[in-house]
């Protein structure tokens, strides 16, 4: 999955006024703004143009079993939609909630999956991730690091 929702101020501006998990977006910013210090997603303002806006839907096109799936707003990269699936999302626990949001975060800022080989494993980013907590892997940093280049 492609995406790099960060604008060319290099932040990322959040609307999850509409999702009903919130409070799991906010935990999932700070944690990515915390790896370095630098502020990367911000709640977007009256003044800001969101970068990217969370929704909730009970069954999210092209999601089957996942936690959530993003889709792309007027086919371009202005707006990113992530719609949040309740059906999954109702049922896991807050870690579980909290682990999707931040790996969706992830993708937000251009980072794509790492490997699923053992190796792996304990990385934010890795696909089969669902419970890893927000604690990040090196490959999620290194990631991060090939990512910013980009912005
Ligand atoms: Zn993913």
């Amino acid at each position: 999955m492609g995406i790099d929702a960060v604008d060319s101020g290099k932040k990322c501006d959040l609307d999850y006024t509409k999702t009903s998990y919130g409070v799991y977006v906010n935990a999932a910013m700070g944690a990515w703004n915390n790896i370095n210090g630098s502020v990367v997603f911000r709640k977007d303002t009256l003044t800001v143009l969101e970068d990217a806006k969370f929704k909730d839907q009970a069954n999210p096109p092209g999601s089957n079993s996942r936690a959530m799936a993003a889709t792309l707003v007027n086919g371009s990269n202005s707006t990113v939609t992530f719609f949040t699936n309740q059906m999954n999302h109702s049922s896991v626990s807050d870690v579980e909630r909290k682990t999707a949001v931040v790996h969706e975060l992830g993708h937000l800022l251009g980072i794509f999956h790492i490997g699923t080989e053992n190796a792996c494993r304990g990385n934010v980013m890795d696909e089969m991730n669902r419970a890893y907590g927000i604690s990040f892997g090196l490959d999620d940093i290194y990631a991060l690091g090939k990512a910013r280049a980009t912005w």
